[in-house]
């Protein structure tokens, strides 16, 4: 490829974003506050903020740009340590939750919005910055959102600072009338045509679809790379094994294709190779979600796949929760994903629905996170942060008021708020924890019950990583016979803790892990993890103190942060859940899948063809009653049941 013989100031030199440096930096220097619009791969993301640091603006403070995702964070500041010619976490940094790779040298500093939102909520007036980049503003996620209304006021109180929206697509009208008229501008673009081509009928299996899309196009098509749209990490595992199987089944007669996945919890040092080029005569396919939207950009892509479904949490009311779900994209993402194939030259989209499918069952644009996630979280930050009246905090869209409500109702039921919906000191406690306000609840439990050793490690097992378990294609009922050996009569949460004190007791071994077809590196990061809680804990004076045998305050524990996730066996269903009365299913991989367990509390939901609880742990039923007196009741012969609304 051409990038190889390029010199990195000339690859800087000729994005786009660089004929627009000066009137950019003149811009920065006349207004407090504006919008920058431009293209996915224009540059704003690697590039204003080096502009920004060489016109002087780092001078008296860093510059802090936010990304929806970790991954971007994490690539992003990589690339840019590259280019600036430090080494990551100097002058160059990032932070993410739980991992802090800056320095006081740090000038530019790349985190999740998530993290920005933390910041704020300990010092409002953000006095380490000079330049705040709300970056992706596009992706109008929840933290986003929020950052909107809360830096709105502290540009009031600080009149040095400056903030910059960027953002990819053309709500910068609205982001402007939101932001009091703030100026709006336009990184001039530079993209060439994309042939959309449609499926003549609906595709039954769009996965299939898309693999024999990819075939046919690097058995047919022109020189070029592909980028293929999956909505997540097992789908695009599956896929790469597969088109590696018939890659090989075609023997070397056919050019080479090299298979790269991309997805959020992939090793950074695997994510970087998507960006190289292929080498001459060979093809690349990179396999992503929807990180390479717009988050993410790579070169050379002249194919685009899209299946036309996305992975998003959504609040599900039937459930009471939020749930992780499958869904179609929006036309606007089609019209994103579509762009992704014509920034090198003249390039093609395969879309694998039909254009009266993209007509009328996709939405014009995507429904902005705010209006249909669980809002308790970013609830509590407010209140923390004094923000009491949320009927009128400046939302650019607000909420609707049942979310808010629901909301409200799930912090009071875990005693973080009182009866004046005002934050308790319980619930001030909670918020110093960065993550759901259920685990929070179960951690500070643990103290009083005398079990936070466990649940330390417990916890820091559950925020840290998806899972620990390794449990390769082709070793599966061996991964299943070790993973067996760690199981907890009990459940998944005492499991978690028998793998990382059998791990703690081999002294953090590496073999030991891959032995007992465990991810180190998930359980570094665990350990990791759990650290930073302690810290948390000594600031609040909590006690570190082991249960020993009497796991049974572990599940007391939980039951405190869980009880809205509780459910009973059905002779019919499975399970039904207890507060909404939906079923709900035992999950394969569980430690209880197939035992006799009548009352469970699970910590979250995923659907796949059922709706299956994951990380499930055998209760007893006057736990949920000790938890929340306000929810259930112990009556006469039926056992266990839900007070009614009205008598909550
Ligand atoms: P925008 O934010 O406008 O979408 P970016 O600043 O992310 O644009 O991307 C600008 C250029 O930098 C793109 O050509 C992209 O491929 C390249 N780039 C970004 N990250 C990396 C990386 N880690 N390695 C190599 N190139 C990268
Ligand atoms: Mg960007």
């Amino acid at each position: 490829g051409k990038r190889t013989n390029m010199s990195i100031k000339d690859q800087r030199e000729s994005l786009p974003v660089y004929k627009f440096r000066k009137q950019f930096l003149e811009a920065v220097g006349e207004n407090q506050l504006m919008i920058v619009v431009g293209d996915t791969g224009s540059g704003k993301t690697t590039q204003l903020t080096q502009y920004l640091a060489e016109g002087g603006f780092a001078n008296d403070g860093m510059v802090g740009c936010t990304q929806p995702r970790r991954v971007a964070a994490m690539s992003v500041s990589q690339r840019v340590a590259e280019e600036v010619g430090c080494k990551l976490g100097e002058e160059v940094g990032y932070t993410i939750r739980f991992e802090d790779m800056t320095s006081p040298n740090t000038k530019i500093k790349y985190m999740t919005d998530g993290i920005m939102q933390r910041e704020i909520l300990l010092d409002p007036e953000l006095s380490k910055y000079s330049v705040i980049m709300l970056d992706e503003a596009h992706e109008r996620t929840i933290a986003t959102d929020v950052l909107f209304g809360l830096l709105k006021k502290t540009l009031k109180r600080r009149p040095d600072l400056k903030l910059i929206v960027t953002s990819a697509t053309l709500d910068a009208e609205k982001f402007s009338t939101y932001f009091n008229e703030c100026p709006i501008l336009s990184i001039p673009g530079r993209t060439y045509p994309v042939e959309i081509m449609y499926s003549r009928e609906p595709e039954s299996d769009y996965l299939d679809a898309a693999l024999v899309t990819v075939m046919q196009i690097h058995l047919t098509e022109p020189i070029g790379d592909i980028l293929l749209f999956l909505t997540g990490k097992e789908e695009i595992d599956t896929s790469c094994e597969i088109l590696y199987e018939r890659m090989k089944a075609l023997g070397p007669s056919v050019p080479e294709l090299l298979i790269l996945p991309i997805y959020g919890a992939l090793p950074s040092e695997v994510a970087s190779r998507i960006f190289e080029p292929a080498p001459p005569g060979s093809r690349k396919v990179v396999i992503a979600t929807n990180i390479a939207e717009t988050s993410i950009t790579i070169d050379g892509i002249y194919y685009v796949v899209d299946p036309g479904f996305v992975k998003q949490t959504a609040f599900d009311a039937k459930l009471g929760m939020d749930r992780l779900q499958v869904t179609p994209i929006s036309q606007a993402q089609a019209k994103q994903r579509a762009g992704r194939a014509g920034r090198t030259g003249p390039g093609k989209c395969f879309r694998l629905y039909t254009e009266a499918a993209f007509q009328s069952e996709m939405l014009p644009t995507t429904i902005p996170e705010i209006q249909r996630q669980n809002l308790s979280n970013t609830i509590l930050m407010l209140k923390a942060m004094g923000i009491n009246d949320l009927l009128h905090f400046d939302f650019m869209d607000p909420p609707p008021t049942n979310t808010m409500l629901t909301a409200l109702e799930e912090l009071y039921a875990l005693s973080a708020l009182d009866d004046e919906g005002l934050l308790t000191r319980l619930g001030r406690q909670m918020a110093d924890f960065p993550m759901e306000p259920g685990l929070a609840k179960t951690l500070i439990t643990s103290v009083n019950l005398g079990c936070s050793d466990e649940l330390l490690s417990i916890v820091a097992m559950i925020s840290a990583v998806q899972t620990v378990f390794h449990r390769p294609k082709d070793k599966q009922q061996q991964a299943d016979q070790k993973k067996a050996k760690f199981h907890d009569p009990h459940g998944d949460h005492l499991t978690l803790l028998n793998v990382y004190n059998a791990w703690k007791q081999s002294k953090f071994s590496t073999p030991w892990c891959f032995e007992n077809f465990i991810q180190p590196r998930s359980m570094k990061r665990a350990a990791d993890v759990r650290t930073q809680l302690v810290q948390i804990m000594d600031r609040h004076k909590h006690r570190v103190t082991s249960c020993g045998r009497n796991t049974d305050l572990v599940r007391r524990a939980l039951c405190a942060g869980f009880f809205r996730n509780s459910a009973r066996k059905d002779p019919a269903e499975g399970y039904k859940t207890l507060v909404e009365g939906t079923p709900v299913y035992m999950h394969p991989s569980s430690a209880l899948f197939g035992k006799p367990a009548e009352h469970v509390v699970y910590h979250s939901l995923v659907e796949t063809t059922k709706e299956y609880m994951h990380n499930v742990t055998a209760i007893e039923p006057k736990w949920l009653v000790e938890a929340a007196p306000t929810f259930f009741r112990v009556a006469g012969t039926e056992g266990l049941s839900r007070r009614k609304k009205a008598e909550r």
